[in-house]
């Protein structure tokens, strides 16, 4: 690397900025993060770390906190929405580490922030700073933000989501379209359900035009759910719109009682819409990036959104580490390495809203007989996707 460490400005302190934030400094580069609010929030309950992203968390040396607060599923199991039957099962821990060197985790958002926040020095992650312009020149990239504060950067990685000012400013403004689902999400303590008796797993449940999911987050003591249902039309895409515990339980009417008294044990409801752009065939413009949802917002149905940022962070580090005295040529290794497999993962998950949908008939039965053949979410048949390391980019060959 050149003697002064390239100056790297990530803007979103989300999961995938702030990830890769960590392995951009841990790779050497003077880095700083511009977050818009004015303090550090992911909204909503749990997530899933597959140990693709898993490894490159422990990596970063965030096991102890990861291991505090996160939760180790046994298991995941799929099932039928009406009669609880079984559609397929599968281990996840500790086969996973096993077999890909970390643990599968379940964990809350805002804890998994908090970890990942915890390993960057706090002078420099600046919130209150809303991006508002930029400019790419030959040297670097100049960008400005709403208080008046204007920085410039060897290189800027735009992580700040779906509805991203940079992508807007590399790219041109296009509004993301309404993906017809949306989700009831809450929290069921423990306690109010202990009488299930359920294992320490994940669950999902599939019906017609609907599907529900929940797994234990918070060291096992809250159980989160997410309940997804079809819908033409959304006029409101905040994640905050508060819905009912009510109004969910009447979507998922006639469901199974477990998952009625799961829904029924939550104090509070959240409701999301999904939506959902087309892929950009670049992410990157000279020494500026994208990463994350800010580039591949995808369907949360391979549950593998925030695991491919973390991924993107990884392979973004590698690759500046590799050529740092030509960053615009390491964006454009970085968008090459990424894009087939982000854009499989994409189309994967819009695959899934299909399949898990499917109303009771001729379809449903075909689905639900491969998958008591074969099963397709054991961590044996997902080695391409948990084994994968995001990491480890192929060193240059030496110049001649
Ligand atoms: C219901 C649901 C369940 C999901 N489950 C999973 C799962 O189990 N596993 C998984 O891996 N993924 C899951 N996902 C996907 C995952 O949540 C997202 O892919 C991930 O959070 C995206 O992270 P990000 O950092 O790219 O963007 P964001 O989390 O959107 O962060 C963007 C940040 O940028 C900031 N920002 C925005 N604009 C500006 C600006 N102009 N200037 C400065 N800052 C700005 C924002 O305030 C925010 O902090 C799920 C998604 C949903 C909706």
């Amino acid at each position: 690397m050149s003697a002064e460490p390239l100056r790297i400005a990530v803007i979103g302190a989300g999961i995938g900025g702030l990830s890769a934030a960590l392995s951009l400094r841990r790779a050497g580069f003077a880095v700083d993060v511009y977050e818009q609010a004015a303090r550090l929030t992911e909204i909503g309950g749990g997530i899933n770390m597959g140990p693709n992203a898993a490894r490159i968390l422990y990596r970063l040396g965030l096991g102890p906190g990861l291991d505090r607060d996160g939760v180790r599923p046994r298991g995941s199991h799929q099932r039928r929405w009406d009669d609880g039957r079984t559609l397929q099962q599968a281990s996840l821990n500790p086969l996973c580490e096993a077999l890909y060197g970390a643990p599968h985790l379940t964990i809350h958002r805002a804890d998994l922030l908090a970890i990942i926040a915890a390993g960057f020095p706090a002078e420099r992650i600046h919130l209150g700073h809303r991006l508002t312009g930029l400019a790419d020149g030959t040297r670097g990239v100049a960008a400005t933000f709403e208080n008046g504060v204007q920085i410039r950067a060897d290189v800027l990685v735009g992580a700040d989501g779906i509805h991203s000012a940079v992508r807007a400013a590399l790219f041109g403004e296009e509004a993301p379209r309404f993906a017809g689902c949306v989700a009831y999400r809450g929290l069921a303590p423990a306690e109010k359900i202990a009488d299930l008796g359920l294992e320490l797993g994940s669950q999902s449940w599939l019906g017609p035009g609907a599907h529900l999911v929940h797994y234990f987050v918070s060291r096992g003591r809250l159980l989160n759910f997410v309940g997804w249902t079809e819908h033409d039309s959304w006029n409101r895409e905040d994640w905050t719109d508060r819905a009912t515990v009510a109004r969910a339980l009447a979507a998922f009417e006639g469901w199974h009682p477990q998952v009625r008294r799961i829904i029924g044990a939550a104090e509070t409801c959240f409701i999301w819409a999904l939506f959902d752009r087309d892929p950009l065939p670049h992410w990157s413009v000279g020494h500026a990036t994208l990463l994350g949802d800010a580039c591949h917002p995808m369907y949360p149905f391979m549950a593998q959104g925030a695991a491919q940022a973390i991924e993107d962070g990884a392979a973004l580090a590698a690759c500046l580490a590799a050529e740092p005295d030509d960053p615009a040529a390491s964006l454009r290794r970085y968008e090459r390495l990424r894009l087939p497999r982000v854009s499989l993962l994409q189309q994967m998950s819009r695959a899934n809203k299909t399949r898990y949908h499917l109303a009771d008939g001729p379809a449903q039965q075909v689905r639900d007989a491969e998958w008591a053949k074969a099963g397709d979410r054991s961590p044996e048949a997902l080695g391409w996707l948990f084994g994968f390391d995001a990491g480890a980019v192929e060193p240059l060959p030496a110049a001649s």
